[in-house]
């Protein structure tokens, strides 16, 4: 048997778009075993994102809310002589929050740097 078998889900590449296919997974399949392939040494990057508020769906807020670091009303935006507030929420979040807010661990008789899994493989 491959290793591979031994999943229910492979995700390869453990940037902002795996780590997040990892946390809904985590919720929606709480019994998979998922293994997230990353070829660097930290999982999550090392980054802030921005964006919307507006654009996370309701049914994603369940597992989505609590990776949040920050929460702004609005922002201005201001240019030599053009000023203007937006009134759209902002947020914030950052690779730190996300590794912490999943128990990975290094798939057992792999390298410390890869892969990682969570679930019962
Ligand atoms: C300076 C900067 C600022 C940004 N700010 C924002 C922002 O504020 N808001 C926002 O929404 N977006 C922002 N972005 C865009 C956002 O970072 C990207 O859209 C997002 O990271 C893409 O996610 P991803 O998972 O597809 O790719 P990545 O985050 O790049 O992750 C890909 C991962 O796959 C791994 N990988 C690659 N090949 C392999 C392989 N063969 N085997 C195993 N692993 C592999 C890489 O090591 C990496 O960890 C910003 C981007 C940059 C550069």
């Amino acid at each position: 048997m491959s290793r591979a078998d031994r999943f229910d889900h492979v995700l390869v590449g453990g940037g902002l778009q795996g780590c997040l296919l990892a946390h809904a997974l985590a919720h929606h399949r709480r019994d998979a075993r998922v293994l997230l392939v990353e070829r660097g040494s930290d999982l999550c990057g090392n980054h802030t994102w921005s964006f919307h508020d507006s654009d996370i769906p309701e049914r994603t807020r369940v597992w989505f809310d609590p990776l949040v670091d920050y929460r702004w009303p609005g922002y201005h935006v201001r240019f030599p002589g053009l000023s203007r507030r937006v009134g759209i929420p902002y947020a914030t979040i950052s690779s730190a929050g996300l590794r912490e807010a999943t128990r990975w661990r290094p798939s057992r008789n792999d390298p410390p740097t890869a892969p990682w899994s969570f679930g019962s493989a």
